[in-house]
């Protein structure tokens, strides 16, 4: 119970995605992310027995714990931030406390004051850490940010910083972090031979189109808001361990759905799962699918996994944001990331526009070199983000039109025009239309006519392609046929629709 202790400890690993993304190496990434990982497991274990009902929760990178002294607390501290340290070397854990007792306060109220002044010391901290270094002084091979320290193990004859070299090791060993909890969790035979990647190319031999992977960074909306809503220190632990749970399980079995090995090859990476917080790579074709999947269950089992426990009554269900990057594998994985995270943070305000109330996704296909989303989307007229319900319908359009054969020449002649001007676009979609109704079988017509309609075609003045339900997005018309082209070659045909 709370009366005897004095004191809240809350731990948050620091800025996790530039440990991780400092390398383009998916072996060190990987290291880098199982370091983490058994840290956090470590971590969880240690806590749970030195502490155990004072325990509030330890997962996804952050833990909370009630001590008795605030000495405790400094040690304790201490402690986990030296560990951490002589672990990553370059990554680091905050730790703050603050006494628990004080009248008419509600344990969410403490937590959510923890919560902030771990922001403001984490803010801190990240003003300190890149250190100038002399141009004379060798830079390690890999992240070409820290002095190189060592010689790498391997015979790559890398120079090494001790950061990465240490990534590198554990990078090696295929079976451990998340892709052991996935087997654990999964228990198949078939999977227990699976093989993983050792590069983005390892993946992409497998992908269809080949050689093309996905990105996929996704994040629970809004849940920095409910932070102080939890009553007591159980409900606390119910929402914080709820949602990573919740997390993970929607992440393996949308894995477990979509991504059977091929060629004895896993056909994806798992780079972190952190409280709500998703970073994936897979092969291109399953991205969205995985993306999709993930959201949806994690909407759908919110409110009996998270909500309730958590005795959450004003709460109706938890939704998420999601940006997937479709690219060749040789495009540079850091490069991948910050575009994810940036259309993440487009189907976000996305999600905010609709009250949060449905989750949404925005994808890219990245066709040049550019790294920039804005200057890469400028001149396109497409209609995203999509609400996850909207994805679906366009998942399930793009498997029926594959069904029928829908002749692709058509659609890229569609696809083309929406570039020309809105007359052309309209001039070719109308065309199209008409030469598909003057055929006896009019199933290709049915399905065009279907798909323009349920994306906002209204047929009476409002010609296709142009969406008339979707307001302008950015001062430009949109049209979901530019997403259905864009992505086709990405989805696959399976049973049902
Ligand atoms: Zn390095």
């Amino acid at each position: 119970m709370m009366s005897k202790q004095q004191w809240l400890v809350c731990f948050d690993t620091d800025r996790i995605k530039q440990y991780l993304f400092v390398t383009n190496r998916l072996k060190e990434i990987r290291g880098g992310s199982a370091l983490l990982e058994n840290l956090d497991r470590k971590r969880k274990k240690e806590l749970q027995d030195r502490y155990e009902k004072n325990l509030v929760y330890s997962a996804g990178g952050g833990a909370a714990v009630l001590v008795s002294t605030e000495q405790e607390a400094k040690d304790l501290i201490a402690q986990i931030e030296r560990e951490f340290q002589a672990e990553t070397i370059t990554a680091s854990i905050t730790g703050v406390f603050l006494p628990t007792n004080g009248p008419g306060r509600e344990f969410g109220e403490r937590m959510a004051e923890a919560g902030q002044r771990l922001r403001r010391v984490k803010a801190a901290k990240a003003e300190l850490t890149t250190l100038p270094i002399e141009p004379y002084l060798c830079l390690c091979d890999s992240c070409g940010q820290q002095l190189a320290a060592t010689r790498a193990n391997d015979r790559s004859g890398d120079w090494l910083c001790c950061s990465c070299d240490k990534k590198r090791k554990p990078g090696g060993d295929k079976r451990q972090g998340y892709f052991d909890e996935f087997l654990e969790w999964i228990g198949s035979v078939e999977w227990n031979r699976t093989e993983i990647a050792d590069d983005l190319d390892g993946i992409g031999v497998v992908a269809r189109p080949p050689n093309y992977v996905g990105f996929i960074a996704l994040d629970g909306n809004h849940i920095g808001s409910l932070l102080d809503k939890p009553q007591t220190i159980e409900r606390y632990g119910q929402f914080s361990t709820g949602l990573y749970n919740l997390t993970k399980e929607q992440v393996f079995t949308a894995l477990q759905d979509h991504g059977s090995p091929r060629d004895g090859i896993a056909p994806f990476e798992i780079v972190l799962i952190g409280g709500d917080d998703v970073l994936l790579i897979t092969a291109a074709d399953i991205a969205i699918e995985v993306a999709l999947t993930i959201a949806e269950g994690f909407e759908r089992k919110s409110l009996s996994k998270v909500v309730d426990p958590a005795g959450l009554t004003d709460v109706k269900n938890l939704t998420m944001a999601g940006g997937i990057v479709l690219a060749h594998a040789d495009f540079p994985i850091p490069a991948m990331h910050q575009l994810a995270e940036a259309l993440q943070k487009s189907a976000k305000k996305h999600c905010a526009s609709e009250g949060y109330e449905t989750g949404a996704i925005d994808f890219l296909i990245v066709s040049g070199s550019d790294t920039d989303l804005e200057t890469m989307r400028k001149t396109i007229p497409h209609r995203r983000p999509y609400t996850l319900e909207k994805l679906g319908c366009l998942l399930s359009h793009i498997r029926q039109l594959k069904r029928v054969d829908f002749p692709m020449s058509q659609l890229q002649t569609m696809y083309q025009a929406l570039f020309e001007s809105e007359v052309n676009a309209q001039l070719a979609s109308i065309a199209t239309l008409g030469r598909l109704g003057q055929r006896e079988d009019k199933e290709l017509y049915n399905r065009l006519k279907t798909f323009f309609s349920d994306f906002g075609v209204k047929f009476d003045g409002q010609l296709p392609p142009w969406d008339a339900d979707t307001k302008e997005r950015d001062g430009r018309k949109v049209s979901a046929l530019t997403d259905l082209v864009e992505l086709y070659p990405f989805i696959q045909v399976k049973g049902g629709a």
